[in-house]
């Protein structure tokens, strides 16, 4: 088996397969991995490229009947995508009666999306989560609209923030109680991504008994009716998804609705949804790929002082720059994937060496405390999340440099995907709480003896990473 290092810069499928074959699937699927990626990206390049400038200009708006709206070739895209192609399907648990769920196919397909547009990402990617929340925690009741999502019938939101609980979620003041057999929601969320536009979603709110809160839950709400769309924000990136506030007023639905256990839906819920933040991760991933692509293309073209700017030193060690740190974004998104997988299947979430994937390898992931074993997988899947969205900033910024004054143009790809990738620090969870995160999970890591850093499989630090270790010193020597 070849080592992540000896895949060395040039990853791509390679680290994939490194990473699926010690995951222990088939070389079949595998190969059925790689072919869903290639169709993928042939739907990307032929409807989504040609598109891209028409879709930012447009964007998604509210009309005065408040139906959140997309370009319609936009819409034609998802459909071909979510219903043509049933993408989603292949997500869904063998136990129910899919291909298997698995986070390092999410983390490359992301990758792909994110070269094209991270907004056509967010539309389509949210659902997957919705899907995955319901059918991780199955019943019965919930395979009606497993089926819908993985047809393309649904499409999802997350429901978590409201005004005054962003980065401490459990401070919702929204309100879920039962009355007979339904639960009853009130309460106002923003920036909900999706919102408006979607049609079946998450909503977190206080666990109200006997008019006291105890804990919080997860509702999966399926009904329009009493879900109102009080606005869409107006953002500088992300143009073609919409950021929406919600107003959920005396919402009805049934009492199997609820996700995991009462009182504990957070904890819960969240737990299973750490693929998100891996989700960030590889936006950051295909973000800087293509600034990548476009830099080195502009580079090549654009002619000043008799040469082509890419003979210039100042510009061809910004592009080297690039280079160097894009494997290393890959390899902390795929790990962190791999990490995931192992630890929802329940095996320590972490590179093992000789790692075997054997029933003994589950009885040692059952002598750590379930604590510690998700502390590692938080950290793995902080680690990425920080570490991608952090150095795609500079990354863009030493990109769009490149440009000159065209970098600062908006109708400039390279100026758009600077505008996309802003919010990646933001969303699902700040870089300052996952580096925090990170510091917590530190203990546990110390119980893996043979454990070691992501950066280790590289020589040498980039300008994006010192940058990064002298903004966050929590991160010294940890990721
Ligand atoms: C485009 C977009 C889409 C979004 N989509 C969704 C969605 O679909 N669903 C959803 O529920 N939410 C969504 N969000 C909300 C997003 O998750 C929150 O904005 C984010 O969690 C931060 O919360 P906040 O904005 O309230 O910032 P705050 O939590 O108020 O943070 C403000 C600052 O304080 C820092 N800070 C806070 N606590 C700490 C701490 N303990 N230690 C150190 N620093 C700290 C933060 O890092 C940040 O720098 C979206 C946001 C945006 C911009």
């Amino acid at each position: 088996m070849q080592s992540i290092q000896s895949i060395g810069s040039d990853q791509g499928y390679d680290l994939f397969r490194h990473y699926a074959t010690k995951l222990k699937f088939s070389e079949e699927q595998v190969d059925t991995f790689l072919a869903v990626l290639d169709t993928i990206e042939e739907i990307l390049e032929k409807k989504v490229r040609p598109k891209i400038n028409e879709w930012e200009k447009v964007g998604a708006y509210i009309d005065d009947a408040k139906n959140v709206i997309l370009p319609p070739s936009m819409q034609s895209v998802i459909d071909e995508i979510t219903k043509e192609n049933q993408i989603y399907s292949l997500f869904v648990p063998e136990e129910l009666g899919g291909f298997g769920y698995s986070q390092l196919f999410q983390a490359a397909l992301t990758e792909k999306f994110a070269q094209y547009d991270i907004s056509l990402h967010i539309s389509t990617f949210i659902s997957l989560s919705v899907l995955e929340a319901l059918a991780f925690n199955y019943k019965e009741h919930f395979r009606p609209a497993i089926d819908k999502f993985s047809e393309g019938a649904y499409t999802g939101y997350v429901a978590f923030t409201e005004a005054q609980a962003g980065s401490n979620l459990e401070n919702v003041k929204s309100t879920s109680e039962l009355d007979g057999d339904e639960w009853v929601l009130n309460g106002t969320k923003i920036y909900i991504s999706n919102g408006g536009h979607a049609n079946a979603g998450l909503f977190l709110a206080n666990n109200i008994v006997d008019g006291k809160p105890k804990g919080t839950n997860v509702i999966f709400v399926d009904t329009q009716e009493g879900v109102n769309t009080e606005r869409l924000e107006e953002k500088s990136g992300l143009h073609v998804n919409p950021t929406a506030q919600l107003h959920f007023e005396n919402v009805r639905v049934p009492k199997e609705n609820i996700v995991a256990t009462p009182g504990d839906g957070y904890r819960k819920v969240l737990e299973r949804l750490m693929g998100m933040r891996l989700g960030v991760s590889m936006q950051a991933t295909g973000g800087a790929i293509r600034a990548l692509e476009l830099a080195k293309q502009y580079a090549n073209d654009r002619v000043q002082f008799g040469k082509p700017i890419i003979e210039f030193d100042g510009v061809a060690r910004k592009i080297k720059e690039i280079e160097k740190t894009i494997p290393r974004m890959r390899a902390y998104g795929y790990t962190a994937g791999y990490a995931l997988d192992r630890y929802y299947r329940g095996y320590i979430p972490a590179e093992i060496p000789g790692a075997t994937g054997d029933a003994s390898e589950k009885m040692a992931a059952e002598s750590l405390p379930s604590v510690a074993r998700t502390g590692i997988a938080h950290y793995y899947v902080s680690a990425a999340k920080i570490y991608n969205a952090e150095v795609v900033q500079n990354i863009l910024y030493d990109a769009s440099q490149i440009f000159g004054g065209a970098g600062f143009i908006s109708e400039f790809e390279i100026n758009k995907i600077m505008r996309d990738v802003r919010v990646l620090p933001i969303y699902e969870g700040t870089s300052e709480i996952h580096e925090f995160l990170i510091t917590r999970a530190s203990q546990a890591l110390n119980l893996l003896p043979k454990f070691k850093t992501v950066s280790s499989n590289f020589e040498g630090s980039t300008v994006y990473e010192d940058f990064l270790m002298a903004r966050f010193p929590g991160l010294v020597g940890k990721i």
